[in-house]
């Protein structure tokens, strides 16, 4: 046997497996091939090659070299990297970054080009057809340049004067030119962007946090960052993430402005052929810019010199199923592994994000104003205590008169509650019982646009029954509490005249009628909006003064570490929307608590008072950022079984003097689909190696076939 080839297969395998190299295979580092195990065919990379002279057991073959091409060192380091930060298989990032390489290939196209030969029975017609013919293109632009008919072709073809090619259509990815003009930033907009072109000129690894309040400009800033990564290096490339891309299209058309080329956008809803031709062009470097979603950061870039996260705070940056991470984290890594500069951008930067800047691990790059002179909303509160809402209503009277004034000076109101569907809870009236999905613990949404219950969760659903399933009252069940439809139906009820639209993801069809009505709405063709948080990030609305926010202390209650963090941001956001133009604008926030710091700091716009009071606190409780968690859920259908493995485990925990383990305890989420849930909360000193602490705990246990085990390093969610 001439060599041994480790080969890293997409799956969740501890390691790669050694295979023998055919003779003549000529493999390298990182090519892609298909290999066996037990009795399938599996596409796998290859991540180590090794004299196998001396090796005495059998080696099954590698059975084929894919033409695909090859993952880089960088990206293959990265997946390892990823990996272990994870505490999870090595396969399941690497399945995470063939993704692209192993969609759907494009269709090929047919052209028709002149074949040299000429036509047995010339005519006027059959002339301009051949002339038009010197390069391929499709028939039907073939007909069209000639002024002829599709019979005119297709007699040329019998001919043989034409002939037909089969050909892969390839993406065109045109160059971004980065010597175009930018757009005009203003002293503070251009300080920032100074310091990022000087990062870039530097070279290595650097971060930085462009911090600016909402509407300050911060995209055209980056975009001079990657500008100057663009006019640096011919093949250098930049990658820009964005949460909610697929509805953010004002930021390609800003970027098409700026380069004079469209950059390669990166998320579900690009289709599997395009998403290769992406893949392939991403790992040739004919494509120098991406934008997309969170799993981009695991494309095969070439030569990678810049990542921007925008949104740094968004919390649909952290993937919670199937291979768990935080890209806004694995970005970091990332460039480190690339030598590569990262910009973290957002208004509302995350505890941790601040304090690597307070800290001077990154660069903090502040922008004060609003762009082209807008103000920042003035923020009040509405004490619910002292005027509450009609009862079976959620709009109170200082909110509802600020909207008719709004509506009557043809402005805009921006209605906002992060709670999906008609009303999150159905309850008997005879019995009390509360409907929730089978065998789940999740309350069901009752959504009145497609008149179903609905879990959240799981997705089950069901139409809204008669009777109550339970005791078999007729028509006894009730709607507790709104959900934006049921706000929605209070607007119209309040203002018949007034044009009012609800936004969520399940009133919107797909992305292009999400595209729609942002439209719809930045034109001013609606007069209220209620929304989900959808909405609330980076739109911009032109004619929008009014922002009310119907339930400020919902996201409070979840009580869970970063409960205060993310009301203040996510509220920031939203009130953030109102007053991006010349008018002014405002928002109103209905509360029961107006003394709660969240929203004492929002009323007072406040931010440093926030993020320091809230930083005192994580340090004297050690969390993040000034210590880290993980969560371990075990789950299984096996209630005796589960108990036991978790009571195993606890007994197994390493006695590692700076970290502190709590738990078995029931999940608050303790039933889905019929799988018992318990979890356990790691607490640990930053100075210890978290992840090798999870992985010796894990090994100390068998792990039984009915029991699924998933470690969430710095979970988000407490669930
Ligand atoms: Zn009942």
């Amino acid at each position: 046997m001439s060599r041994i080839a480790s080969i890293l297969l997409p799956l969740p395998l501890p390691e790669a497996f050694d295979y023998a190299e055919p003779e003549g295979m000529a493999l390298e580092l990182g090519d892609q091939v298909v290999a066996p195990l037990g009795p399938r065919l599996l596409v796998g990379v290859v991540t180590g090659l090794r004299d196998g002279a001396g090796h005495n057991r059998a080696l099954r073959p590698v059975a084929e070299r894919r033409d695909s091409s090859s993952l880089p060192a960088n990206t293959l380091s990265f997946v390892h990297w990823a990996a272990r930060y994870g505490v999870d298989a090595p396969g399941q990032a690497l399945a995470i970054a063939l993704r692209g390489s192993r969609a759907a290939p494009p269709r090929p196209e047919r052209l028709i080009v002149a074949s040299g030969a000429a036509p047995a029975r010339p005519t006027p017609a059959r002339a301009r057809v051949l002339a038009a013919a010197s390069q391929p293109m499709s028939a039907g632009a073939l007909a069209q340049a000639a002024a002829v008919s599709s019979g005119v072709i297709r007699g040329l073809i019998e001919d043989g004067a034409l002939e037909v090619r089969l050909a892969t259509p390839s993406a065109r990815f045109a160059p971004p030119d980065p010597a175009r003009p930018g757009a005009a930033l203003n002293p503070s907009q251009a300080a920032a962007a100074q310091a990022l072109r000087g990062m870039i000129t530097e070279g290595g690894f650097q971060a930085a946090l462009l911090d600016g309040v909402t509407g300050s400009g911060k995209t055209e800033v980056y975009l001079e960052a990657v500008a100057a990564v663009l006019a640096a290096e011919p093949t250098a490339q930049a990658l820009i993430l964005l949460p909610e891309i697929a509805l953010t299209q004002a930021v390609i058309a800003r970027f098409e402005q700026r380069f004079g080329a469209a950059p390669a956008e990166w998320h579900s809803g690009i289709a599997p052929p395009l998403r290769r031709q992406v893949w392939e062009a991403v790992a040739a470097g004919e494509c120098r810019i991406v934008v997309g979603a969170r799993s981009a950061l695991f494309l095969p870039f070439a030569n990678l010199r810049l990542i921007v996260v925008d949104e740094e705070h968004d919390g649909s940056y952290k993937q919670e199923d199937g291979f768990i991470y935080q890209a806004r984290d694995l970005a970091v890594a990332r460039a480190k592994i690339e030598g590569a500069a990262v910009v973290l951008a957002s208004a509302t930067p995350s505890l941790e994000t601040l304090w690597n800047a307070e800290t001077g691990r990154y660069r903090w790059l502040k922008l004060s104003d609003r762009h082209g002179g807008a103000q920042l909303p003035r923020v009040s509160l509405i004490d619910l205590r002292e005027t509450p809402p009609e009862p079976g209503r959620w709009l109170s009277a200082p909110l509802v008169e600020a909207m008719a004034e709004t509506y009557g000076r043809g402005e805009q109101s921006l209605l906002f509650l992060n709670r999906r569907g008609y009303a999150p809870l159905v309850l008997c009236r005879a019995c009390g019982e509360r409907m929730t999905a089978p065998n789940t613990d999740s309350w069901l949404v009752e959504h009145r646009y497609t008149g179903r219950l609905v879990c959240h969760l799981t997705g089950f659903s069901m139409p809204k029954p008669d009777h109550c399933p339970h005791c078999g009252a007729k028509d006894s069940l009730v709607s507790i509490g709104p959900g934006v439809e049921r706000v929605e139906e209070e607007a119209r009820a309040l203002f018949p005249e007034a044009r009012v639209a609800v936004f969520s993801s399940d009133t919107i069809a797909d992305a292009e009628a999400g595209r729609r009505m942002i439209q719809a709405m930045a034109e001013g063709q609606i007069d209220m909006l209620v929304a989900t948080q959808v909405a609330a990030k980076g739109h911009n609305f032109p004619n929008l003064t009014l922002v009310g926010v119907v339930d400020a202390d919902l996201g409070l209650r979840g009580g869970d570490l970063r409960a205060g963090e993310r009301t203040y941001q996510l509220l920031a956001q939203a009130t953030g929307r109102a007053g991006r133009h010349e008018r002014a604008g405002r928002a109103l926030l209905q509360t029961y608590a107006p003394d709660h710091a969240v929203m004492r700091a929002l009323q007072g716009q406040d931010r440093d008072a926030f993020v320091a009071a809230e930083m005192a606190e994580r340090e004297s409780a050690g969390l993040p950022p000034f210590g880290r968690l993980a969560a371990v859920i075990a789950s299984g259908a096996d209630a005796v079984a589960l108990e036991s493995y978790v009571r195993a485990l606890a007994a197994a925990a390493p006695n590692a003097p700076g970290v502190e383990v709590y738990g078995p305890a029931d999940a608050p989420l303790g039933l889905i689909r019929g799988r018992r849930r318990k979890r356990f909360l790691v607490r640990a000193d930053r100075s210890v190696d978290l992840q090798a602490f999870l992985a010796t705990w894990r090994a100390r246990a068998r792990i039984p076939s009915s029991v699924r085990v998933t470690i969430d390093v710095d979970p988000y969610s407490f669930l």
